[in-house]
């Protein structure tokens, strides 16, 4: 037996020694309670066993084995070092996001120390007896409704979860009564019974890219499958899924956003059954601890839909993973650590598995696009819609003409005036975008040029008129609109640009017979509230919806036939190296929704720039990647280098830029021409604190993990003086 355990802590510290008393029984995997500074006691999970005491001090005891298995298997845990080691952070950092809080019980003392219980449920179960034909008989004849719920319980092979129940509680206790059926407990299990039902036969387009798919599964890790919006990728999934299930494999359904997984469920709940299981991190810890724990003690031929934080339960034989809009930033955690790619670490994990990974989109990201053209991955694509739908036509309508013209109202060109007009009177629907929300995103006194910011953060603070207040959007400090300048005292503010709340009121100005629903961060709070508002607009109980992003992904509208980009000019904004790749992939997106099945849509692109390249391409995703891939080559973006951003935090503004330059030099010693900065962000203080920034680019065909230790190395080197304690460093590998 080993003496010592080096047990990994849900914290930004490397693993720390414990010794293993007489007679504890720890495997590798296992969870254990220790005791951890003065007033602590964290679950920790053992990653190594040895007999070396450790260099300083004595090791405290493991207090307290919990559980009956090992919460990890050696693959989850080369799986949680390969996340630590790529995203530069540590394995605990990783335990935070990949285990339920139950589970990581912590206490003051071992006193209050709970560890989590797996439930036993109670159950309804149907005695031999109640199998008797004469009996049957004769309550079919007596007592229909008993007979009816005796039937209900035979169906699902006698026993049922009393949760699960809707039986008629009367007929159920007069059963009881007699004898026939009696009350029960097991372990709770996850029911992993799937009823196979009919999938949808494929169309010959469909077909041909299923096989081209499943050809290059043979040969290769990755296909990407890229589809036009509404050609029917989810068929090919689903026909994918069955195949993997029925050989009794693991499959993972990941999506990027928890909002987009509830349409997602319905669909294959009426395919695979009640057995799809949904993770995501909205669910309660209850509801994640009692699936991870299921899982942990369920055979494999596990279907998992969920968010990236589903990548970490616990799979035993994973065959298929399906990310779905792989090109979506949400799936990078932005923060805090580990900042992991849920796309990229996908692959990750079908690797450890030997399995296979299906990414999908209708805009593939340039990295996946790049890695087909080179041949890394397999590649199918669809180019039309499933019944032959047309695409949208894009027009992009020239604000500036508009102006001068005197044509525009509020904001609105006439263009989409027009149509907006024309689609009311057709009883047909419209969806409007844009990408800011509130009122307006800021106020200015147009006296003295006043405008409102957030003492925190170094932001302007937008308008909620709503709410009656200025919002900072980065902190979420606000205050009362105030409607004085309060500089000045002599003029009123007055709201610049706009947000959907704004949208939301010139459209009932303009239009006061449209029915309007706003869809975004203030209107959805909540899956419900998400949930109610597109329910509503698809039962068409509005002409118009408002919304910010959330209106491009994932939904189906039949009744939309109009889509208005109220301002394209902001999409194109944003100083970053993938602005027009995601103003492109977004309008590409929110054309999707527009003219589904059985009327050509049309996308009104509003712009003060008409002749941006970006909207002359649109439509031709070929020719925008290729010269946006050009463009990445030619100035050292992605995916021709990787960027690991160092951002650097602190209330100390002076010590900051002095740490910043001094890990500067360091790095440039190591790193030459690569390094760039240090340089203020564009907002340089978020609550309270000063940000300064590093750059790293590391062409692909450098080893980054050299890169990586040597980072890890300056880094460390640059903390050991301890004048820089409090700064904060922090890095982000391949940032979105
Ligand atoms: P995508 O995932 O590419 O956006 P969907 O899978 O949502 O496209 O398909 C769009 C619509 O066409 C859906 O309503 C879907 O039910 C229908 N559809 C696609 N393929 C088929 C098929 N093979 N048989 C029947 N309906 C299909
Ligand atoms: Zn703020």
């Amino acid at each position: 037996m080993s003496r010592y355990a080096d047990i990994v802590l849900p914290l930004a510290q490397p693993a720390y020694t414990f010794a293993v008393g007489e007679g504890v029984e720890v495997c590798v995997g296992d969870a254990v309670a220790v005791q951890f500074g003065k007033n602590a006691v964290y679950t920790g999970v053992v990653w190594r066993l040895h007999d070396t005491p450790p260099a300083r001090g004595e090791a405290k005891p493991i207090l307290k084995v919990l559980y009956d298995k090992p919460l990890l298997s050696e693959l989850q845990m080369r799986f949680w070092e390969w996340i630590a080691d790529y995203y530069i952070c540590s394995v605990g950092e990783v335990m935070r996001v990949a285990l339920p809080s139950i589970i990581k019980a912590k206490a003051k003392c071992e006193a209050e120390f709970e560890p989590y219980q797996p439930k036993r449920e109670a159950t309804i179960n149907l005695v031999a007896e109640a199998f008797d034909d004469e009996v049957r008989a004769k309550m079919q004849r007596r007592a229909p409704k008993r007979y009816e719920a005796l039937c209900e319980l035979e169906k699902a092979g006698g026993v049922l979860p009393r949760y699960a129940v809707e039986l008629d509680a009367a007929a159920l206790k007069a059963l009881q009564k007699a004898g026939l059926v009696e009350m029960g407990e097991r372990d709770y299990k996850l029911d992993s019974e799937w009823s196979r039902t009919l999938l949808p036969k494929l169309s010959p387009a469909q077909s041909d890219a299923y096989d081209t798919i499943q050809r290059g599964l043979a040969e290769k890790r990755v296909a990407l499958l890229h589809g036009v919006t509404s050609s029917g990728k989810t068929e090919i999934y689903t026909h994918l899924i069955e195949e993997r299930l029925s050989k009794g494999e693991d499959v993972l359904f990941l999506v990027p956003e928890i909002s987009l997984t509830t349409q997602l469920v319905e669909r294959m709940r009426t395919l695979f059954g009640e057995s799809v299981t949904v993770y995501h991190s909205k669910l309660t810890p209850q509801q994640r601890t009692r699936l991870y724990t299921d899982m942990l003690s369920s055979e494999s031929g596990n279907f998992v839909v969920g968010a990236r934080s589903a990548l970490f339960l616990p799979f035993k034989k994973l065959g298929l993973v399906v990310v779905d809009e792989e090109h979506d930033s949400s799936y990078k955690q932005s923060e805090p650590n580990p900042r992991y790619n849920g796309r990229d670490t996908a692959i990750v994990l079908a690797t450890l598995h030997d399995a296979k990974v299906v990414l999908g989109s209708a805009t593939p990201s340039l990295e996946s696009y790049a890695n087909h053209l080179s041949g890394k991955y397999a590649y199918a694509k669809l180019t039309e819609r499933y019944g032959g739908v047309e695409m949208p036509d894009i027009i992009v309508s020239d604000t500036v003409r508009n102006v001068k013209r005197n044509e525009r109202k509020l904001h609105f060109n006439k263009e989409l005036l027009d149509g907006i007009a024309e689609r009311l009177a057709n009883n047909e629907q419209v969806i409007l975008f844009q990408n800011r929300r509130g009122y307006s995103p800021y106020m200015e006194c147009p006296s003295c040029g006043f405008s409102a910011r957030c003492p925190h953060c170094n932001v302007t603070l937008s308008a909620h008129q709503q709410r009656g207040r200025m919002v900072c959007h980065y902190c979420g400090y606000n205050e009362p609109i105030q409607r004085f300048c309060p500089n000045c005292k002599t003029s009123e503010l007055k709201p610049m640009g706009f947000g959907t709340e704004r949208v939301e009121e010139a459209i009932s100005e303009l239009f006061p017979e449209a029915r309007v629903l706003r869809l975004d961060g203030d209107t959805a709070t909540s899956g419900t509230a998400y949930n109610r508002i597109i329910g509503a607009f698809a039962r068409h109980e509005a002409d118009i919806l408002v919304g910010t992003q959330i209106v491009s992904k994932g939904l189906d509208f039949a009744g939309v036939t109009l889509i208005g980009i109220l301002n394209g000019d902001n999409l194109l904004a944003s100083p970053d190296f993938r602005a027009e790749e995601r103003a492109w992939q977004l309008i590409m997106q929110v054309a999707g929704r527009a003219g589904r099945r059985n009327k050509r849509g049309e996308v009104i692109i509003q712009t003060a720039e008409p002749q941006h390249s970006v909207y002359a391409m649109v439509g031709d995703y070929e020719q925008v990647a290729s010269k946006l891939l050009a463009e990445r080559k030619q100035f050292r973006y992605p995916p021709f280098v990787r960027i690991v951003k160092i951002l650097m935090r602190s209330n100390d503004k002076e010590n900051l830029v002095k740490s910043s330059l001094q890990l500067g030099e360091q790095l440039r010693n190591r790193f030459g021409g690569r390094v760039l900065g240090p340089v203020a962000p564009l907002i340089d203080r978020v609550r309270g604190e000063y940000r300064v920034e590093l750059m790293l680019k590391i062409e692909v065909e450098a080893s980054f993990s050299r890169a990586r230790a040597i980072l890890r190395e300056e880094i460390a080197r640059l903390r050991e003086d301890k004048t820089y304690r409090n700064i904060a460093i922090i890095c982000d590998v391949d940032i979105l």
